[in-house]
């Protein structure tokens, strides 16, 4: 006798799906049995809104948030203060921000942070925009919002030097940000005082 396990359609669904970020082999099947057993419409609306958003979000060049087709919805606003830049980890903590209502400058996402055992290195990052910014821009002062843990503190430290070398004012978000888990883990509140209260990173 042969062992039946399940067809190969269905085993490669499941390995497709533990390629995300969080789904293990359980979830995984969970989740490829609930969308073969569910309505046809299901899948192919989850199918297309997956193809739909990878082909037509992409980052902004100049600051890293989201974009669709060309315009940057942070840099097309002109009323922001552009001698002032929040440095992020990730488009999605510019989110955040912008949820607390505390800041009116510009932002610039660098992609992650220096992370050594990871192999990312300041090259992998997007720091040389940053510093073509500063120079085009005028900018003058740059808060750094990162992590605060080894990584994020590492990274912040990496930036104020070559920052406070082009004579930047080098600042950050006041104490109170949760410690590595990205700034979308702070309340509205915490974060609009940490904006608001920014200080100087010397
Ligand atoms: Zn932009």
């Amino acid at each position: 006798l042969r062992k039946i396990s399940y067809p190969e359609q269905l085993t490669e669904l499941v390995d497709q799906l533990r390629r995300l970020p969080g789904i293990g082999p359980r979830s995984a099947e969970r989740m490829a049995l609930w969308l073969i057993s569910g309505k046809p419409e299901l899948a192919r609306d989850i199918g297309s809104s997956i193809l739909t958003a990878r082909e037509n979000l992409g980052h902004c060049p100049r600051c890293g948030f989201f974009i669709t087709g060309e315009s940057c919805r942070v840099c097309e606003e002109t009323s922001r203060d552009l001698g002032l830049v929040c440095v992020v980890e990730h488009p999605t903590d510019v989110v955040a921000i912008e949820r607390s209502g505390a800041f009116s400058g510009t932002y610039h996402c660098l992609g992650g942070r220096i992370a050594p055992l990871d192999h990312i290195g300041p090259e992998e990052l997007r720091i040389e925009p940053l510093l073509k910014r500063v120079e085009e821009q005028e900018v003058r002062e740059v808060v750094l919002a990162l992590s605060s843990d080894v990584e994020g503190e590492a990274t912040a430290n990496y930036l104020r030097e070559i920052l406070i070398a082009r004579q930047v004012t080098v600042t950050r978000p006041a104490q109170g940000l949760p410690a590595g888990g990205g700034l979308d883990n702070a309340d509205e509140v915490t974060l609009s005082r940490a904006m608001a209260g920014r200080t100087p990173f010397s």
